[in-house]
C-alpha cells in the first residue's frame, strides 16, 4: 500500500495559502492574512530518559492535560490543519504521551497529506508504531542522537542504548519497504557537546548508514533548568567557555562538512556561526544563513544558494510550548499565551506584529530573537520586495451574490489590519525615537559633566594661585 494522495480541494487551500503567505513576506506585511505553514507543538516535557542537558522543566506540564482542555485545544488545532505543510510534534518524549495517538487520527481525519513530523528520542517505536508512522500521514521522523558511540550516545541519553535506538529506525525502514513508502523521511539530531564533538564524524557516518536523509548539529543550550539541575555538567561540557576546544569544533567542521553535505540532502546547523564569530573565526562556510533552522520556507529565499534576506520563520510558523507559550519561532521570546487567546488571534496579536516589524527593520534581539543562535542576524534591515517570484495579491471578488456580511467582514478585516500594522509602525517609532532620546540625553549629560569637571579644575586653580 503507498501512501494516500490528497483530495483537489486541499491542495487547493494549501497552494492559496502558499502563494498568499509568499506575499505577504515579500511585501514585508506584518499583519498576516495568511496562515501559518507550520505548526510546532512540544505536547508535553515528561520523558522517559533523564539527558543531563535537556533544557526543559520537568514538571509534568502537558497541553493534552486536564482532558477537557486537551480536548478543546484538539477542535482549535482542526482548524489550522488545511493550511499546513507541516505539524511537528515534539516532547519531551512524544510517544510516551496518552493524547498523542488521537493528534494522529485527528490529522488522518482532515487531510490525506503526510504533514505530520515528529522529534523523538527513538527509544519507543514499537512494530505498531513503525507500521503506524507509514500508514498514517507521517511526512518525516527526526531521531535525536547524541554521540558518534554507544558509550558517549548512553553517557548523554541517559537510560537509552544506541543499539536499540538504531533497530526501531530499523523496524520504520522495513515497514516503509514493506509497503512500498518513501514516508516518513528520517533525519536525525545531534546537540554539541564538549564531551561529543570529537565524534561527529562518527555520527555522520552512522547516520548515513542508517538511512537518514537529512542530519542537523545544533550548539547545546544551558539555560536556568539544566545548569541548576546539573550545574557541574553545564559548567564542563558548554563549548564556548573553553576557547581551545572551540578552536578544534572550528578545524573538524570544516574538514568534515563538504562530506557530509555530499551524503545528506541537507546538513543544518545552528549556535555553529554565532559561536565561530564570537571567537573571531571566519564563519562563512557554514552557510548557516541557507542551512539554519528555517522550515518550509524554500519559496521564500531570496538566491539560488537558498538564504534567506530576512528570517522567514515569524511568517510561516507557530510554536506552541508545553505551558501554552505560543511563539513565531521555535528559537523566539513567546508573543502570547494559548490559555488567554485562540492560535489565529496570537498569530495577528500586538506583541506578533511588533515582532516582524522590529525584524523587518533588522532589530531582531529587541523583537525577542535569540541571541545565542541568531545574534549574527542583528542590524541587517530587510529591503521590501526581493521577490524571486511574481507576487501573489489576493483581491476578494465580491459578485452581487456574494455581497452582505462576508464582503462586510472582509471589507472591516481589511481595515484592521491597516490599524494594526499602523499602530505597530508608530509604536516601532517611537521606540526608535524615545532610543535616540535617551542617547541624546546621556550624550548631553556626558557634555555638561565634562564643562563641568573643566569649570571646576579651572576654579580650583584660580582659588591655589590666589592663595
Ligand atoms: S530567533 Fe529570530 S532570527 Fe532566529 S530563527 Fe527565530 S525568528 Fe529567525
Amino acid at each position: 500500500m503507498s501512501a494516500p494522495q490528497p483530495a483537489g480541494g486541499e491542495l487547493r487551500t494549501l497552494e492559496a495559502n502558499l502563494r498568499l503567505s509568499q506575499s505577504e513576506y515579500f511585501l514585508r506585511r506584518s499583519y498576516l492574512r495568511s496562515m501559518p505553514r507550520m505548526l510546532g507543538l512540544v505536547l508535553g516535557n515528561a520523558c522517559n530518559l533523564d539527558c543531563p542537558h535537556c533544557y526543559q522543566e520537568k514538571n509534568g506540564d502537558n497541553l493534552l492535560h486536564p482532558v477537557q482542555i486537551g480536548q478543546q485545544f484538539r477542535r482549535e488545532l482542526l482548524s489550522l490543519y488545511p493550511y499546513l505543510s507541516t505539524l511537528r510534534v515534539q516532547g519531551g518524549e512524544v510517544l510516551a504521551y496518552r493524547g498523542f495517538r488521537e493528534i494522529v487520527e485527528d490529522v488522518a481525519a482532515v487531510t490525506r497529506r503526510p504533514l505530520l513530523s515528529i522529534s523523538t528520542n527513538g527509544t519507543l517505536i514499537d512494530d505498531e508504531w513503525a507500521e503506524k508512522m507509514v500508514r498514517l500521514p507521517f511526512s518525516s521522523a527526526t531521531v535525536s542522537i547524541d554521540g558518534g558511540t554507544p558509550e558517549t550516545y548512553a553517557k548523554l541519553r541517559r537510560g537509552s542504548e544506541l543499539p536499540l535506538v538504531l533497530a526501531n529506525v530499523a523496524r520504520i525502514r522495513k515497514w516503509k519497504e514493506k509497503l512500498n513508502s518513501a514516508r516518513p523521511e528520517l533525519d536525525s539530531f545531534f546537540v554539541i557537546l564538549r564531551s561529543n564533538f570529537r565524534e561527529i564524524p562518527q555520527y555522520l557516518e552512522l547516520a548515513r548508514e542508517n538511512g537518514f536523509v537529512d542530519v542537523a548539529l545544533q550548539t547545546a543550550e544551558f539555560n536556568r533548568v539544566n545548569s541548576t539541575r546539573e550545574p557541574v555538567f553545564a559548567e564542563q561540557e558548554a563549548i564556548a567557555n573553553y576557547p581551545g576546544d572551540v578552536a578544534e569544533l572550528y578545524a573538524l567542521t570544516r574538514d568534515v562538512l563538504p562530506r557530509a553535505r555530499e551524503w545528506f540532502r541537507i546538513v543544518r546547523l545552528s549556535g555553529l556561526q554565532s559561536l565561530f564569530e564570537k571567537h573571531g573565526y571566519d564563519a562563512s562556510f557554514l552557510r548557516e544563513r541557507e542551512n539554519g533552522l528555517y522550515p518550509d520556507s524554500a519559496d521564500l529565499s531570496t538566491s539560488a544558494e537558498g538564504s534567506f534576506e530576512l528570517c522567514p520563520n515569524p511568517w510561516t510558523t507557530l510554536f506552541v510550548a508545553e505551558n501554552g507559550n505560543v511563539h513565531l519561532c521555535f528559537l523566539a521570546e513567546p508573543v502570547g499565551n494559548l490559555y488567554e487567546a485562540p492560535l489565529v488571534e496570537i498569530w495577528n496579536s500586538p506583541p506578533a506584529l511588533a515582532k516582524r516589524l522590529r525584524m523587518i527593520r533588522g532589530a531582531y534581539m529587541a523583537s525577542g530573537c535569540s541571541s545565542r543562535w541568531c545574534a549574527w542576524r542583528e542590524g541587517q534591515a530587510a529591503s521590501p520586495m526581493k521577490a524571486k517570484a511574481e507576487p501573489y495579491i489576493p483581491v476578494p471578488v465580491i459578485s452581487e451574490d456574494s455581497a452582505g456580511l462576508p464582503a462586510v467582514r472582509r471589507m472591516l478585516a481589511g481595515n484592521n489590519r491597516r490599524l494594526h500594522e499602523a499602530e505597530q509602525a508608530l509604536r516601532a517609532m517611537d521606540e526608535e525615537f524615545q532610543r535616540m532620546r535617551r542617547s541624546i540625553l546621556v550624550r548631553a549629560a556626558a557634555h555638561v559633566a565634562r564643562k563641568w569637571e573643566r569649570v571646576k579644575s579651572r576654579m580650583a586653580g584660580i582659588i591655589a594661585r590666589s592663595r
